[in-house]
């Protein structure tokens, strides 16, 4: 499988591992892995454009991350198509987190290059971190310390493939 990557023209990936500059991008491997796996990986949904993954260190139960499949790192790279898909899923992820886990809110938000705090700055991410009145407790507070009472496997069964 080809996916184009930016400043290179394109990159051939193999086995679902990104070879360009050594660098791994789990974002990458999630794009191309083969299904099977998708429960170990925490993808709730991929289509022929984009992807929909379980952050794997949440802010808060249910943390999503919504991505283009391609390894872009900037806005202006994504196409009509991808953007209008990516705002969609967006929309249908926060919808979905209301109805299973009773969200009262969220925080969505794409962080721009690594001085923005992009943790992967060369694959464009979306966060949807869910919100609940009243979840920022003592614990949060004072410890720096997040309680996330629901397991990863847990939210991929709940929020994968729903509709
Ligand atoms: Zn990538």
């Amino acid at each position: 499988m080809i996916l184009e990557r930016e400043n290179s023209g394109s990159i051939l990936f193999h086995l679902g591992r990104c070879h360009t500059y050594g660098y791994d991008c789990f974002l990458c491997q999630a794009a191309v892995c083969d299904e099977s796996s998708f429960r170990d990986r925490l993808i709730l949904r991929r289509s022929q454009r984009i992807l929909t993954v379980l952050n794997r260190f949440p802010y808060n139960n249910g943390h999503l991350l919504v991505t283009p499949r391609r390894h872009i790192a900037r806005l202006d790279r994504l196409t009509a198509e991808e953007g209008a898909e990516l705002l969609a899923e967006i929309t249908r992820m926060t919808a979905l987190l209301e109805k299973h886990l009773n969200a009262n809110g969220f925080n969505v938000g794409l962080n721009l290059g690594r001085c923005a705090g992009a943790g992967l700055p060369g694959h464009l991410h979306w966060h949807i971190v869910p919100r609940w009145n009243g979840d920022t407790n003592f614990i949060t507070t004072i410890g720096s310390t997040k309680a996330i009472p629901q397991s990863m496997e847990a939210l991929v069964d709940l929020l994968g493939g729903k509709e």
